[in-house]
């Protein structure tokens, strides 16, 4: 699993002159048919070459070379259990970082200064935590899904199962009366528990979204039932029986949390033409973005899948030049071209503790109609 602080070390990693790092994005998901008898190999072979290739440098393709050999000696060895594998890797400097992705990436490598981490970025943007509670009138189980993956955490509420009241044989009227509405009573107690119980494992399992799922009549009575706090996090129910297997309650789960995501980009997208059309604190356009990202203004960088621009980077103030210059308008310092300038934005905006956001669909089209990328600043 991948941590946020994982990722902020990847992307602190200071460029080091004459020492690229290779990065390496690999789909080695075993579903796809390319991928079977280790096709991914040859898929990493053919990346690797095409890189040698536009090499003109002796001295750095024989760097390249000690990465990239490196990286195949890694991946001849590997077994495929997860979709995906990404690899960071600069012999030179005994840097090997990898991680299996149950997500899937693009298959994709790159010869950089830096670790190329924007598919990364991406891909947790993408999945969120997710808390899951599958209950009914009488059991609670909750799991956590992350980055495609799913784990059940059965000591959660073990203590707190409510069994269920067998009757013994009285059968008239009164009685049925009375043990049924002794059994309601366990429902309203047992969920109540549940619900209860909710606040700490939110912190502990550390969810940034909940979803409730079970029989309907039980999901809505918790739904109820919750602190306010934790109301706000839920993104929907779905139903499902109590005893459902990982399967089932992953598939659903993230298919809400595809749905939720995407009706939340485009209205992300919607906030930020409006605000930037009554200029309050909003910017469009890669121009004023990337002015805003120097001035250190960006509480939020949103931009539409897949959008590249050119630019490079000063190499006296760092500033980044949003176009092809040879100069710095800031210092009149030598601008160096950058292959991945957009890439360098996000980065730039992770530095600064602001937030990215990706966004697909409806919402890239609406904001490609507008400019591309914009954001949502701090002051
Ligand atoms: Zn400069």
């Amino acid at each position: 699993m991948i941590t946020k602080a994982d990722l902020e070390a990847l992307i602190q990693r200071q460029a080091q002159p004459g020492s690229p790092v290779l990065s390496v994005y690999l789909d080695v998901d075993q579903s796809h048919a390319a991928n079977l008898n280790r096709g991914f190999e040859a898929a990493l072979a053919h990346m690797l070459r095409s890189i040698e290739e536009q090499l003109s440098d002796a001295s750095e393709r024989e760097a390249f070379r000690a990465d990239a050999e490196r990286v195949r000696r890694f991946v001849a060895d590997y077994q495929p259990r997860a979709k995906s594998l990404v690899i960071f890797c600069d012999d030179s400097a005994d840097f090997f970082w990898q991680r299996e992705l149950d997500a899937p990436v693009r298959n994709d490598a790159y010869w950089s200064e830096t670790p190329y981490v924007r598919p990364l970025l991406e891909v947790l943007d993408e999945y969120e935590r997710y808390g899951v509670i599958l209950v009914d009138k009488m059991q609670a189980r909750l799991f956590t899904v992350f980055m495609g993956e799913i784990e059940e955490h059965r000591e959660a509420f073990t203590s707190d199962r409510v069994r269920h009241t067998k009757t013994t044989g009285m059968d008239h009227i009164w009685s049925q009366k009375h043990f049924q509405r002794k059994a309601d009573m366990h429902v309203r107690w047992h969920l109540r528990t549940v619900a209860e119980m909710m606040s700490h494992l939110a912190e502990r399992y550390a969810f940034d979204r909940l979803v409730l799922a079970g029989p309907v009549e039980a999901t809505s009575e918790l739904h109820r039932l919750l602190p306010k706090r934790l109301r706000s996090r839920v993104i929907g129910a779905i139903s499902l029986p109590v005893d459902a297997g990982e399967k089932d309650v992953l598939r659903a789960t993230l298919q809400l949390g595809q749905e939720v995501e995407r009706a939340e980009e485009l209205k992300l997208v919607e906030e930020l033409i409006a605000a930037a059309a009554k200029g309050e604190r909003a910017v469009i356009g890669l121009e004023a973005t990337v002015a805003a990202v120097q001035e250190g203004r960006v509480w939020k960088l949103i931009y539409a899948e897949g959008f590249t621009a050119r630019g490079g980077e000063c190499t006296q103030c760092s500033s980044l030049i949003p176009e092809e210059r040879r100069t710095c308008p800031y210092c009149g310092g030598a601008v160096r071209p950058l292959d991945h300038f957009v890439e360098r934005v996000v980065e730039r905006v992770v530095e600064m503790e602001g937030r990215i956001e990706q966004v697909r669909g409806r919402a890239a089209e609406r904001l490609s109609e507008v400019g591309h990328i914009g954001a949502l600043l701090r002051f």
